[in-house]
């Protein structure tokens, strides 16, 4: 029978999806939510909403109890867990069967087997999967790790077996990689998981992280519904995901599926599941773990194969066969995932917090290409220190990769996110570096590409060219508005000028505005006219630009007396003079910036645990420097690049404000 009623045990963007789906099917929801989220979007969605808690997730959203007592309260017939949280918790599947509430997920079993790195693997390698080579043995200190490392071979990746969320995992070298990583995946899954048990396993070179979505019901059909590939990570967590893989042919998408299938199978598997495998450069493959639940980068597989996931998954948990089979799956055309985190990417990707004064993503389409935003937030919402600070995913779709790529900068240049420090230049320049566009990636990517941090996309000469005619568009039509206002007396109608100093960074560049057919014609020095159209008007916080035959869309913003334009990961101020006030300008003293980079400054409110270098330390690049814990949240803050440390400022214990300063480096 299908439900009449769930609850989604979950919050933010998945819970949010979850709501949408089973409004299309007919079925009434119930959200739940803490404190922090009175206010929230899926607390607005839902037809019903019931207070679990405070803020802190354990006394809420993890709070079986709670949980459980709203699906009374409520009637709720079953529970969607959505990610995180309770999705892969046995004691909670445990706590729901004995209630007699449906849970919308795999059987508890599943769960409990695939819960455990050690536990996962042993089984696989018995159902004929793919394993990566390595030793199941727990490792009981030092020693006994270097001696299973240099039996294994470096490099090894030490993992702690109860690890997720990137979490408990350091890679070594060498014995003394070996030792230190030891004891930093110990402690990292002591807080993290409160179990600090430790395996080595190979470490698979040039890897790429690769996915099957399986979908099985309680009737015994099991299929799979092809691959993710989920290669771009940082702190091995993905930020960008794509379906199909741009690496895999049809034999090794097949070996995969098989293996995905048989471990499934070999747990009694039902509803949605992802087998994660590491893939080497030569194709092989192997069995990282199972995710017993929804992942957070399903929309990629339901954009290529026109299923609806949760859909599914809740007809499964009713008893409902599945309505196709291997055969009728098919993947068309790609689709990408960019996780829009709120955090700073030219601070090493530290969580940020705040207000989103401004939220406006790209509208959703439905066309030749696909434009699907995912989120949980809205416009004046708070990112709070409770929680994953994911402010939304962003998913394309096109015929085939290239559009999809080109899509998703399109859909990036016009999503607006101010008020919290964000990922999105970030992803942004992703999407335009050739390698990306060649499809040429690896978990490694990040590292290899921005060994000194994130700094920006430096535009081009032409780029520049194109940012420097959009200024000149901009100064010159707010000019033109301020003397139509002062226009209104004749005699005081104001002339504006045609040449222009357009200056940034150091270059500039004169250019001559003429009208030109609705728009203006806009040449720098020595060069052919640009034809340049737009309906931008001052207070317009974007702009779409025509510019020759370009169509090519910014973020526009006042700082000062200079325009601040904003795409493809640029951003880029620029001023616009009169030759005569450029050349007055010329002759001011410069305000030389302060160097930020010489400082690591607190990147939120919280209280310093630790501090592990001190003044006359070399450090390197990654390497950790302090712990500054944000509401039960362990914050580690690394060096950005090779430095020597000065002084340190702060001490273990003192709460710091939001850009304290910490330590100063040489
Ligand atoms: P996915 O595996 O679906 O691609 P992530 O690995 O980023 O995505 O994890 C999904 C969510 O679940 C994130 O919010 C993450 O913080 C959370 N999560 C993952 N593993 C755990 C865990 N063992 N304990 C608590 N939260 C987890
Ligand atoms: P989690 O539960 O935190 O998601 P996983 O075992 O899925 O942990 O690993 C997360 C990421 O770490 C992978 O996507 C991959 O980038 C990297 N990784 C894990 N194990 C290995 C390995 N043996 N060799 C190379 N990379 C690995
Ligand atoms: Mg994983």
């Amino acid at each position: 029978m299908m439900f009449t009623k769930i609850l989604i045990a979950n919050r933010g963007e998945i819970a949010c999806r979850v709501i949408k789906t089973a409004k299309k099917m007919g079925i009434k929801t119930v959200a739940v939510y803490s404190d922090a989220d009175r206010d929230a979007l899926h607390v607005k969605m839902a037809d019903e909403a019931v207070r679990i808690g405070p803020a802190p997730s354990r006394e809420s959203y993890l709070n079986i109890e709670a949980v459980i007592a709203a699906c009374r309260q409520t009637g709720a017939q079953a529970v969607h867990p959505g990610y995180g949280f309770l999705s892969e918790n046995a004691a909670f599947a445990d706590a729901l069967a004995k209630a007699k509430i449906t849970f919308i997920g795999p059987p508890m079993q599943a769960v409990a087997a695939m819960g455990d790195k050690i536990e996962s693997k042993i089984l696989a390698a018995k159902a004929g999967v793919s394993t990566v080579p390595g030793n199941n043995d727990l490792i009981r200190d030092a020693d006994h790790a270097v001696k299973v490392a240099s039996a294994i071979g470096y490099p090894v990746m030490i993992k702690a077996s109860a690890g997720g969320g990137g979490k408990g995992m350091r890679i070594a070298f060498n014995e003394a990689e070996a030792r230190e990583g030891l004891a930093l995946a110990q402690s990292e899954a002591r807080s993290s998981f409160g179990d600090d048990r430790i395996f080595i396993e190979k470490f698979i070179v040039e890897p790429r992280h690769i996915e099957i979505q399986v979908l099985g019901d309680q009737h015994g059909t099991i299929i799979h519904l092809g691959e993710r590939e989920c290669s771009i990570q940082r702190r091995n967590q993905k930020v960008i995901e794509e379906a199909p893989s741009p690496f895999l042919d049809e034999t090794t998408r097949a070996a995969m599926g098989a293996q995905a299938v048989a471990l499934a199978r070999a747990v009694g598997y039902f509803s949605a599941g992802t087998v994660e495998f590491i893939v080497d450069g030569k194709k092989n493959f192997y069995f990282l773990e199972m995710n017993t639940r929804l992942q957070v980068e399903h929309p990629v597989t339901e954009l290529v194969t026109g299923l609806d996931l949760v859909e599914l998954m809740i007809r499964v948990a009713a008893g409902e066969k599945l309505p196709l089979a291997q055969k009728d799956v098919t993947l068309n055309g790609w689709a990408i995932e960019s996780r829009l985190y709120a955090e700073d990417p030219y601070r090493n990707f530290l969580p940020s917090v705040g207000r989103l004064t401004r939220y406006r993503p790209p509208a959703e389409v439905q066309k030749d290409i696909v434009v699907r935003n995912d989120t949980g937030v809205f416009e004046g919402g708070e990112i709070s220190i409770h929680y994953d600070p994911m402010i939304a995913k962003l998913c394309t779709w096109g015929k085939n990769r290239a559009a999809a790529v080109t899509a998703m900068a399109d859909a990036l240049d016009s999503f607006e996110v101010e008020g919290v420090g964000h990922n999105l230049p970030f992803v942004a320049a992703v999407m335009g570096m050739k390698r990306f566009q060649d499809g040429a990636l690896s978990t490694s990517f990040i590292v290899d590409e921005f060994p000194n941090g994130f700094s920006g996309v430096e535009p081009s000469a032409e780029k520049l060219n194109q940012l420097a005619a959009m200024a000149a568009f901009i100064h010159v039509r707010r000019a033109q508005r301020a003397a139509a206002i002062s226009g209104t007396m004749e005699n005081h109608k104001r002339v504006i000028g045609e040449d222009w100093i357009v200056a940034s960074n150091g270059t500039q560049v004169a250019v001559r505005v003429t009208p030109d057919d609705g728009g203006m014609a806009i040449a720098a020095a020595g060069q052919k006219a640009l034809f340049v159209a737009s309906d931008w008007q001052p207070g317009m916080t974007l702009g779409s630009f025509r510019i020759g035959a370009q169509e090519v869309v910014a973020k526009v913003s006042l700082v000062g007396s200079a325009i601040r334009l904003r795409r493809r990961g640029m951003d880029v101020t620029l001023t616009v003079r009169s030759p005569r006030v450029a050349e007055l300008a010329r002759l001011m003293p410069k305000k030389v910036p302060k160097d930020l980079s010489r400082f690591l400054l607190c990147p939120m409110p919280g209280v310093v645990r630790s501090i592990s270098v001190k003044a006359g330390d070399t450090v390197e690049a990654g390497q950790a420097l302090a712990v500054v814990e944000a509401m039960k949240m362990e914050n580690v803050l690394r060096a950005e690049k090779k430095a020597t440390v000065k002084r340190v400022a702060a001490e273990a214990g003192a709460s710091l404000a939001v850009d304290e300063l910490i330590l100063e480096f040489e």
